[in-house]
């Protein structure tokens, strides 16, 4: 018997909210965001899980660095809550950067 739960990582195409981009599975790990315009939705309590029942959009409100790492920060529209999520490969580096010169309010 296996009942341990197990962490699946959803990565699958989706057409963004916010923008209407047609968002490409990224490969690597699962695409929580958008890479044109960053949105992305609150719908996860873990990375990837889709198990939060919240759905608001996810605006970025800022970047912070680590090590060699970009993470945006967001807060979501609905519910207010903050959440941060890995930079992807193919994100619009432009708008990170601009974003990075805004200081994260907490
Ligand atoms: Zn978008
Ligand atoms: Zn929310």
């Amino acid at each position: 018997m296996d009942d341990t739960p197990r962490f699946v990582m959803i990565d699958e195409p989706f057409l963004c909210r916010v923008c209407g981009f047609e968002v490409k599975p990224l490969g690597y790990t699962a695409r929580d965001h958008c890479p044109r315009c960053l949105c992305s939705l609150h719908v996860d309590n873990m990375p990837g899980d889709r198990a939060n029942e919240c759905g608001g959009v996810l605006r970025p409100v800022g970047v912070e660095m680590q090590r060699d790492e970009y993470k945006i920060v967001y807060r979501c529209e609905s519910c207010g809550e903050t959440k941060r999520n890995k930079a992807a490969s193919d994100d619009d580096m432009n708008l990170i950067i601009r974003l990075s010169a805004n200081p994260v309010r907490r």
